[in-house]
């Protein structure tokens, strides 16, 4: 029943059935993780391959006999970029293939930014004393530490079902031009695993910032990674902001760590020919040559993007069903009281639900107490603050099919719980 219909008395009778279940959990002295969205060991295992791929006797040369085990090719082996094109939408010659992580190469592009602006004559960043970045939020906790960092101030902006509120993106970004940029996850959002709608992308494609080196930070950290099978389409940003003339916006991001190993994989970004200028200048002091012995090993173990697609069917096989288990106890159990909202993704690595308004952080801490761990609320929010303490990420990849029921079955309590408490509290 709808905890707003309840009386008091079935609302007193409610707490006291939730509060025997949530001891019964406690005494089983459980240690399960739902915070962070790491790939299990059995998704790790489809990626074994690549370990053993290349011996000691292998040839290691690129197709244009470059040998991959010396210095050289600082954006990459050509091979490889056909793949991150595709993925990103992106002409292969717009690409630059970097080390073993996107948000490295991030927040290497704000720290260039910092000291160098992508356009000539502007101020670098760190002169402009009241610099400010957009941030769609609930979003990924590491951009806006990235943003933190360099001491931007903040600005949320709410995200909808169809990407971050644009009308408030355009109005912001055409009247101050201290704001430089905007963090933007368009596929399977991180945490929502909403991907941005036509109108949306297109948008993006057409802004007018006032400040002329403003850059869409367009992280495709999530573009193959359907889970089910009814995956959504996401439009080519720069396909879009070729035809507006405006192709110096964005500067996108991907990696293969949630396709084969994190940490161990390999990243890249692409941006138009000015940006890129500007980026590659920085990089060839940073660095003689990324890992591309690891690119060849990816070349081979995948061969083109079809290789990528199908590995990541294999990808999906093991993760809807644990999608499936999160949103089967969200349905079934807290579903009829009305006190939380979610997405139901086709993709990417979370499901955020909205809990009771000001109840979120007693949320994770019942949970903590129970043994589950989950992703700090508050985190999906700039500085940590979740105006409303309503957001929770869940991140179910990483426990077994069992953990996760119990852990779902735990979350559901404890949202109940605090929910009920907080209703009670008001009356
Ligand atoms: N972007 C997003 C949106 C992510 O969720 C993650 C990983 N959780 C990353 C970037 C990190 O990517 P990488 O391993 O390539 O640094």
């Amino acid at each position: 029943m709808n905890y707003s219909e309840m009386t008091k008395e079935q609302l007193l009778n409610e707490k006291s059935a939730l509060e025997k279940q949530y001891e019964d959990y406690k005494a089983m002295n459980l240690k399960l993780d739902m915070s962070r969205g790491k790939p299990s060991t059995e998704q790790l295992n489809i990626s074994s391959r690549i370990l053993d791929i290349l011996t000691s006797t292998s040839d290691c040369s690129t197709e244009k006999g470059f040998d991959c085990r010396n210095y050289g090719l600082m954006d990459g082996i050509t091979e490889i970029k056909p793949i991150f094109a595709q993925m990103m939408q992106v002409d292969p010659d717009m690409i630059m293939v970097g080390g073993n992580s996107s948000l490295n190469m991030m927040f290497d592009t704000i720290s260039l930014f910092m000291t160098k602006s992508p356009v000539e004559g502007e101020k670098p960043w760190l002169e402009v004393k009241n610099r400010k970045f957009l941030c769609p939020a609930p979003g990924y906790d590491r951009h806006f530490g990235i943003t933190e960092y360099f001491g931007f101030e903040m600005i949320t902006i709410p995200m909808t079902s169809e990407g971050p509120d644009m009308d408030m993106v355009e109005k912001l970004v055409a009247e101050d031009d201290s704001i430089k940029g905007i963090w933007c996850v368009p596929k399977y959002s991180n945490p929502q695993g909403i991907t941005y709608s036509d109108e949306t992308v297109k948008r993006f494609a057409n802004l007018n910032p006032k400040a002329k080196d403003f850059r869409i930070f367009w992280d495709d950290a999530y573009c193959v990674h359907d889970v089910t099978e009814t995956p959504d389409k996401l439009i080519s940003l720069m396909d879009e902001c070729k035809k507006t003339g405006k192709t110096d916006l964005p500067i996108i991001f991907c990696s293969t760590s949630k396709i084969t190993f994190p940490g161990s994989g390999v990243a890249a970004m692409a941006a138009d020919e000015n940006n890129m200028k500007v980026i590659k200048e920085k990089y060839k002091y940073q660095t003689i040559s990324f890992d591309k012995v690891n690119m060849l090993r990816h070349i081979l173990f995948f061969k083109d993007i079809d290789g990528v697609k199908a590995h990541m069917d294999k990808h999906k096989s093991i993760l809807k069903p644990k999608f499936d288990i999160v949103l089967k106890h969200l349905k079934e159990s807290v579903g009829p009281t009305g006190v939380a909202t979610w997405f139901e993704p086709n993709g990417g690595y979370f499901v955020a639900v909205d809990v009771m308004e000001g109840t979120a952080k007693k949320v994770v801490e019942l949970c903590k107490e129970a043994g589950v761990v989950l992703t700090g609320a508050g985190a999906t929010y700039p500085y940590g603050n979740d105006p409303k303490d309503s957001n929770i990420r869940i991140a179910p990849s990483y426990p077994t099919l069992d953990e996760l029921e119990k852990a779902m079955e735990i979350f559901c309590v404890a949202t109940k719980l605090a929910a009920v408490n907080k209703i009670l509290e008001n009356m």
